[in-house]
């Protein structure tokens, strides 16, 4: 089985693409955000313990976060691997990844970005957030804090995975098909 991150800040168009992927490779596809609002929804413990960082656009912390992504790995492995959405988000989250992947032995074909600046970014959650429904996409200042929780815990990780040779990034601007085609044209190498 093989794993794959997609990697990028909040809009870049993780889900969107996330959406074509699974269904071309076969991958099962886990946005930990959605696994998170999942449970909020449905009044779970997890989904009450995650609700206070998530309604301040704080990132869960990594306990919490890993051991539900250790679940949800352990409950998907009818497919040929998976597709990381939001996951991982911090260092802890990466190691903690890695000695999940080894231990179940799934190879970490690769991270993919999606590369786009931040006023794009904030336009389209802006839009995103008239049909969304969800908080924090529709307050500008929690727009921005996500993204600073992205520069000083996430963005470490690209450093993280280029030391591993396991870095990929994709223009993330343009149609949603055009992306689709650079995204499968990088996975297509590593796969
Ligand atoms: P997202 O849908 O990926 O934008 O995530 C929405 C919210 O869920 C984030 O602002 C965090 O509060 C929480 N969250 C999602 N993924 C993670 C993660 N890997 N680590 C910590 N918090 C997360």
């Amino acid at each position: 089985m093989i794993a794959i991150v997609l990697f990028g800040k909040p809009g870049a168009g993780k889900g969107t693409q996330a959406e074509f992927l699974k269904e071309k490779y076969n991958l099962t596809h886990i946005s930990t955000g959605d696994v998170f609002r999942y449970n909020l929804k449905n009044g779970t413990d997890l989904g009450k313990q995650a609700q206070v960082y998530m309604s301040e656009a704080k990132l869960v912390p990594d306990e919490i976060t890993i051991n539900m992504l250790a679940n949800e790995v352990e409950k998907n492995m009818d497919k040929d691997g998976f597709l990381f959405d939001g996951f991982p988000r911090t260092i802890k989250q990466a190691e903690a990844l890695e000695a999940l992947l080894k231990e179940k032995n799934i190879r970490l074909a690769g991270t993919v970005a999606l590369e786009a600046n931040d006023d794009i970014l904030v336009a389209r959650i802006l839009e995103r957030g008239k049909t969304s429904g969800r908080a924090d996409d529709q307050d500008e200042a929690k727009i921005r804090y996500r993204y600073t929780e992205y520069n000083e815990n996430t963005a470490p990780l690209i450093k993280y995975y280029q030391d591993k040779n396991v870095f990929h990034a994709v223009d993330g601007i343009g149609s949603i098909e055009e992306i689709t085609g650079r995204l499968s044209k990088v996975i297509d190498t590593l796969i």
